[in-house]
């Protein structure tokens, strides 16, 4: 739904066709992740939220009239206490906890979802796992995008947080772990579920919320909480940003990993900061993304790249293949 009207999705399946054939043009050849089940996720969210994502469609069908994807028509307020992690739901109604988990009218649940969202948890472990056994970089093809899901709610076609999942597998060998969101939109699920840890900094950079998704969260004086305290930073950038913006966007929130101490990193690698995507405000150019390529090399760290956003479809596979080529400068 956008601005009232039901509307056409831009996070289709067809996404991943350029995204795979810049791989190719690169001599990357995919590998198909390993079945972990739902221990990767569980790591990093609410059990009750798992079961929910896994059962409610089937649920959805036995509601007299049922549509044809589960849909909340119920927004629970929720004060939200920095660090505190919401109770379960306490109904066990369908209608009640669609309302609960799922945030906002982009995050629908299909015949098919559950088995794309737990396949790309799976993605996002296996690409974690192969830096894990040394491999000095990864990229894992996520679809649904993660970001923007919370330990217990999915919001903005995010369900799982993919990167999330990466970062809390790599802390099994590296004590301090960064992530680091070059996507458009505030990594505002990313943020929460670390927001009150002082072993994972959380860095996002994307475009000002006070007149961009997810408009509530991404401001400056988002810090961290508790342990937390100091290790999350938040850098919104003007409506138009250009590749200069960004590259200098890039360069601090680097600085910022640097002095924090992190010995591995997460990408989450999103392209709607490109100036022809449908959703976005940003200016960057396609070879605006090479820049992120080289300043991730550069910072010499082992590296798990997620891909979140990015709904141009014409575009994305360059931007991929230009973040590639600077990566290999770099
Ligand atoms: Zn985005």
């Amino acid at each position: 739904m956008r601005a009232g009207r039901l509307a056409e999705p831009t996070d289709v399946p067809q996404r991943l066709d350029p995204l795979l054939a810049a791989l190719t043009r690169h001599g990357i050849t995919p590998e198909m992740p390993q079945d972990h089940g739902r221990a990767p996720a569980l790591a990093v969210h609410a059990p009750g939220y798992l079961d929910y994502l896994a059962t409610a469609y089937q649920r959805w069908q036995d509601l007299p009239n049922a549509g044809p994807e589960v849909l909340p028509n119920l927004s629970p307020y929720w004060n939200a206490v920095p660090g505190m992690q919401r109770p379960p739901c306490p109904s066990e109604a369908i209608i009640a906890q669609t309302g609960y988990y799922l945030g906002d009218l982009a995050v629908p649940l299909g015949p098919d979802s559950w088995i794309s969202i737990i396949a790309a948890s799976h993605v996002a472990a296996s690409a974690a796992d192969a830096v894990l056994s040394g491999a000095p970089a990864s990229y894992a093809l996520c679809r649904p995008s993660g970001h923007h899901a919370r330990a217990d709610r999915a919001n903005g076609f995010c369900y799982v947080n993919n990167a999330a999942i990466a970062a809390q597998r790599l802390r099994e060998k590296f004590a301090r772990v960064a992530v680091l969101d070059v996507d458009a939109h505030h990594g505002d699920g990313t943020q929460e579920i670390f927001y009150a840890r002082g072993d994972v900094l959380t860095v996002s950079m994307h475009a000002d919320p006070k007149i961009y998704y997810p408009f509530f969260t991404g401001y400056e004086a988002e810090r961290g909480h508790g342990e937390g305290a100091g290790a999350n930073r938040n850098i919104p950038m003007p409506r138009g940003a250009s590749d200069e913006d960004f590259h200098g966007a890039i360069d601090s929130a680097l600085a910022t990993i640097r002095a924090f101490g992190a010995e591995a990193l997460i990408l989450s690698l999103g392209f709607d900061s490109h100036r022809d995507d449908p959703i976005g405000i940003l200016g960057v150019t396609t070879a605006g993304f090479g820049g992120v390529g080289r300043g991730i090399r550069q910072l010499g760290l082992p590296v798990v790249v997620v891909q979140e956003g990015g709904y141009q479809i014409e575009v994305i596979g360059d931007c991929l293949g230009a973040f590639l080529d600077g990566f290999v400068q770099g």
